[in-house]
């Protein structure tokens, strides 16, 4: 739905500066200047600023969200194509499936899938865009049982680098539609709608938390490894470390463990808090709820506290089987204990196996999912920030089973996102669909360093 006319800001403009910083949601924002950024409200203004872009030789990327922790939009002499504006949201409660447009919040889109008693899986945080969310995969809520943001999308709208704009699903141009769910920024086109799957909300929503001293890091961890295939998979099993304290102050670091239950019954929910409280260390937790009713608002504000607006941020991940994890302890532990800042944290959060079965892009997995967040505000501290993340995510390197593409740090540290056959393919339909080269694709380092600043 078109509301305004496309606008393009060349780099020097007055406006160019705001759309620039626009484009990156943390505070951090990278020192790449695109020759140019072209606001779109709709899928064919998209098609127009393709056009632009082809008649002045730019090469294009595009955001929806500006949420990516490396800004791989964020490019050198390119034609930044902002999307955030495409924000249609359309439920169809007959077939459980709402259209979104990529700009579209996926707060907003359970916000509004709520009063038809719906829910999808989409981030965590109030303000992640659905456009790199599902394209990037997707960690969404419930997401053992309802999977991966991406294999729930049933269609999208793309414009490609020829300036069409094409609907692709399972039966219809399935290449794009392959590509389209887990590609990330190795897409070769622009994404201008999505339809997704959604679910019956669940009725009994539940948190179970232990808060343990980081001391006993170890022990529970290796507790958290035997009761992951035990919890039933509508629970999100994770353990945090954070010395931020949610009311605003700061606390000692502790470890926080967490499953969150979204079931139907109190007896589903039960099963969850069962594992829970079969848990050995129980005795030595310093905090202890068990099945506390909970809502997504709540769970919406927890996750916004800890990962706020107006900071500088630095992320990196990666997949461990469990043996690997076992393997890892002692790195992983050091990790939990060095956190750089009060705010910082990370997560080591239970997957369980894989259910890649389908025919996307999204390919790497593992049992166990490791991150590491940095916060910080002063450009001073950026390097030693971004350097905590990374290297203390690279000392688990040796285990590695690829990293997950919504936390993607490989402009600061090259892992696997992709399987090796997923990312051949990926690479093969760029070149067919994409012939000149136009989309930019993924950004690291050698990629970087061969854009020239205009
Ligand atoms: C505070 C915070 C919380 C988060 N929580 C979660 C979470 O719970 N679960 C999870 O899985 N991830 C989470 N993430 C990671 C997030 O999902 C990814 O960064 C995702 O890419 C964000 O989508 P976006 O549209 O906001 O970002 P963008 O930065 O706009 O998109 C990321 C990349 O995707 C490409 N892209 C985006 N839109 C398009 C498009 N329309 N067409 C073509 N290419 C496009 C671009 O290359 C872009 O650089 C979180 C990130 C932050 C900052």
């Amino acid at each position: 739905m078109a509301t305004g006319s496309l606008r393009i800001i060349r780099h020097g403009e007055p406006d160019y500066e705001g759309a620039r910083r626009a484009a990156v949601w943390r505070r951090n924002v990278p020192d790449r200047y695109p020759a140019a950024i072209a606001q779109a409200h709709s899928a064919t203004q998209v098609a127009e600023a393709v056009a632009v872009a082809r008649r002045e030789g730019l090469p294009i990327s595009a955001y929806s969200g500006g949420h990516g922790w490396t800004s791989a939009h964020l490019r050198d002499g390119a034609m930044l194509i902002d999307v955030s504006r495409l924000r249609d949201c359309r439920i169809d409660a007959a077939t459980r499936t709402a259209w979104v447009g990529p700009g579209l919040k996926g707060r907003e889109l359970n916000d509004r899938l709520a009063v038809q008693g719906l829910m999808a899986p989409t981030g965590h945080h109030d303000t992640v865009a659905c456009g790199g969310f599902l394209l990037c995969g997707g960690f969404g809520w419930n997401f053992r049982q309802w999977g991966n943001g991406c294999a729930n999308v049933v269609e999208v709208e793309v414009v490609t680098a020829a300036g069409d704009i094409l609907r692709a699903s399972a039966t219809q141009h399935s290449d794009w539609f392959f590509a389209a769910r887990g590609g990330g920024a190795g897409f070769f086109g622009v994404i201008t709608g999505f339809r997704v799957r959604a679910y019956p909300r669940p009725a009994v929503m539940r948190a179970n938390t232990y808060v343990f001293d980081l001391n006993d890091l170890e022990p529970v961890l290796d507790w958290l490894l035997t009761a992951g295939p035990e919890m039933p998979a509508y629970a999100e099993l994770l353990a945090a470390a954070s010395s931020y304290a949610p009311d605003g102050g700061w606390a000692p670091s502790r470890l926080v463990v967490s499953a969150l239950s979204f079931s139907n019954t109190e007896a589903e929910a039960e099963a969850v808090s069962a594992v829970f409280r079969r848990c050995p260390l129980a005795d030595r937790a310093v905090l202890s709820r068990i099945n506390l009713p909970t809502t997504l608002e709540e769970r919406y504000a927890l996750s916004t506290a800890a990962d706020p607006p107006g900071h500088r941020y630095a992320a990196d991940n990666l997949y461990l089987s469990a043996d690997g994890a076992r393997h890892a302890m002692p790195r992983i532990a050091e990790l939990f204990r060095t956190m750089p800042t009060p705010r910082s944290h990370v997560f080591w959060l239970y997957q369980g196996k894989s259910p890649l079965g389908e025919d996307m892009a999204l390919s790497a997995w593992g049992e166990i999912y490791v991150a590491a967040y940095a916060i910080w505000d002063h450009a001073a501290d950026d390097a030693a920030m971004e350097s905590w993340a990374t290297s203390g995510i690279g000392a688990l390197s040796p285990w590695s089973q690829g990293a997950q593409m919504n936390d993607e740090a490989m402009f600061l540290r090259p892992d696997r996102y992709l399987s090796e056959h997923a990312e051949h393919r990926l690479r093969t339909l760029s070149r067919t669909h994409d012939p000149d080269g136009l989309f930019l694709g993924f950004l690291t380092r050698e990629s970087a360093a061969a854009e020239m600043p205009r």
